[in-house]
């Protein structure tokens, strides 16, 4: 766990993270790990000095499986509300599905794609989750706890949102924007795979939202949490793009 501003903490399951922002003893959740990691993010919310019934609001950054565990399972025990981009929506009520399978597992580098595949079945990676109730985020400073403000940054699925906090300078940047994952060949800041993306164009394009945000504090989806400017964190991930396969010919 590291708490990377105030009252802003990241916690890290299966090779992929979640973050609470607290105010006072209200909780937001944002992403919950893979099915499999449910008990860690309860765990993570304990060690705080918390419960998982102080979750007031929870944001979804895209429906992918891998950040669903927990806001399905809260939201179907505690009936916490689970808001997401207006586009993402659908995608978490399953209307379409987005999401890379074991096809797409094969068209990655070898053999640390096939170990992290095989790792994460482990924890529900082809698990079929959807959560029927979801809201839509509207603009400027939600009215939750920790008060983030979505920013829309469509492209690794239709709908996905990274999430401002101004007062904190920080931003929770989803998979639109990482330090690492297991099927990456290198660290630091980096476009998520590209067989995992759902459009590889707007997911170099939703960098352009993230680069003119005011902060210095990068949470994403996977990898560690990043002290540095976002818009320098932007020109490395452009300047990767290639070596995160991020060539315009494989989609469209
Ligand atoms: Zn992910």
């Amino acid at each position: 766990m590291s708490e990377a501003a105030e009252n802003v903490f990241c916690f890290g399951g299966t090779d992929v993270n979640w973050i609470i922002l607290r105010e006072g003893t209200d909780l937001t959740l944002i992403d919950g790990g893979w099915p499999g990691d449910v008990p860690a993010v309860e765990e993570s919310i304990r060690s705080i000095g918390q419960k998982p019934e102080d979750v007031r609001a929870i944001l979804l950054t895209h429906a992918h499986i891998d950040h669903m565990g927990a806001v399905e399972d809260f939201h179907r025990r505690f009936a916490t509300p689970v808001y997401a981009d207006p586009i993402e929506v659908h995608h978490a009520r399953r209307e379409y599905l987005e999401q890379a399978g074991a096809d797409d597992v094969d068209k990655g580098p070898m053999p640390q794609t096939q170990e992290w595949w095989e790792k994460v079945q482990k924890v529900g990676a082809t698990k079929e989750l959807k959560i029927d109730d979801v809201r839509p985020v509207g603009a400027g400073p939600l009215d939750i706890p920790g008060r983030p403000i979505a920013v829309p940054t469509h492209g690794h699925t239709s709908g996905h949102a990274a999430f401002h906090l101004p007062d904190s300078r920080a931003v929770i940047t989803g998979d639109a924007l990482l330090t690492a994952h297991p099927t990456s060949l290198f660290d630091g800041p980096q476009l998520c795979p590209w067989f995992f993306a759902h459009s590889l164009q707007d997911a170099l394009a939703a960098l352009d939202a993230l680069e003119v945000l005011d902060a210095d504090v990068i949470l994403p989806g996977h990898g560690d949490p990043l002290r540095r400017d976002i818009a320098e964190a932007v020109g490395i991930a452009r300047r990767h793009a290639h070596d995160s396969g991020y060539d315009p010919s494989r989609k469209a």
